[in-house]
């Protein structure tokens, strides 16, 4: 599943030429994807004739700021991909189930063989409606995670974005010690911390050297201060290279490029295999339905 640093990927790419785009027209093959419309054509009327005037991320959301105020929100859910395309005679993936045409004659394409992924407009709530804003969100201290979530209200619910919510350690000690659930279920929960999933929780919690079943309230503060560091490093690294492909997995950027993060990866999809660090082989377990993998000697 993309995770924070392929949605931002993808949005760092489309940023440089789909902002300034005007989309003439939308083709909905799939009324799955934008199940949140009472119907595709509902979808296509506030999305057709609008231009696209930022494209931002919260989460694992993309959030496209549309003129007129109105935000596009696209969660690419489980095997989601934006991908570019000439023209309508550039050959259409298998799965391709939204077609956005723009004024320019190229098109962006939204293909997704598993269909969790799903498309939305989001409309600005009427002027003095109260919105309740995500508790962990509100304890940053600046970023742009509180303008985006009072923008669009669907979002208001997530928890803290490691990078576009700013936090310092002390608060974010304050989240985790308000937690007894295991830790790697709160880095998770993206009600909690928005944009970490299975693959950068593992990686985290090695490079803090903490198992991924502490109860969240028994870290230490030196643990949580390497935690809360591991979180910004690892995700600001795994961008840098265009995020994780696996291969059972599908990420790819909106030109077809695979990442290269798991060429650097020091647990995941690891098992058996020595721990750089000290040569002990790294374990696989199921934890909540989902492979957890980690060094038993590194990580207590
Ligand atoms: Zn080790």
């Amino acid at each position: 599943m993309p995770e924070l640093p392929e949605v931002e990927t993808v949005r760092a790419s489309l940023a440089r030429d789909v902002i300034g785009k005007k989309i003439k027209s939308v083709s909905i093959t799939n009324g799955r994807i934008v199940r949140r419309h009472k119907s595709a054509k509902d979808f296509r009327s506030l999305v057709e004739g609008h231009t696209v005037k930022s494209i931002q991320r919260l989460g694992k959301n993309l959030i496209f700021g549309l003129d007129g105020g109105n935000h596009m929100v696209i969660h690419l859910g489980m095997s989601g991909q934006l991908l570019r395309a000439s023209g309508p005679k550039d050959p259409k993936p298998k799965h391709t189930h939204v077609v956005f045409t723009f004024v320019q004659g190229d098109e962006l394409r939204y293909v997704d063989p598993r269909t969790f992924g799903e498309l939305y407009v989001s409309v600005p709530l009427p002027e003095g409606t109260p919105l309740e804003i995500s508790k962990f969100a509100r304890l940053a201290i600046g970023g742009d995670g509180l303008a985006l979530r009072k923008a669009v209200p669907e979002l208001a619910h997530l928890g803290l974005d490691p990078l576009e919510d700013q936090i310092g350690w002390d608060r974010f000690a304050a989240i985790v010690r308000s937690r007894t659930t295991p830790i790697k279920a709160v880095l998770t929960d993206q009600d909690i911390i928005a944009g970490i999933g299975n693959i950068y929780a593992d990686e985290c919690l090695f490079n803090a050297g903490i198992r991924y079943d502490r109860p969240a309230d028994s870290l230490s503060t030196i643990e949580i201060r390497r935690l809360h560091r591991a979180i910004s490093e690892i995700l600001a690294d795994a961008i840098k290279h265009n995020g994780t492909t696996l291969d059972d997995e599908q990420f790819v950027d909106p030109d077809g490029n695979p990442g290269s993060f798991q060429n650097f990866l020091q647990v995941y999809n690891r098992e058996g295999q020595l721990c750089f660090q000290c040569r002990t082989p790294i374990e696989r377990v199921m934890f909540r339905q989902r492979s957890t993998y980690f060094c038993p000697k590194c990580q207590n």
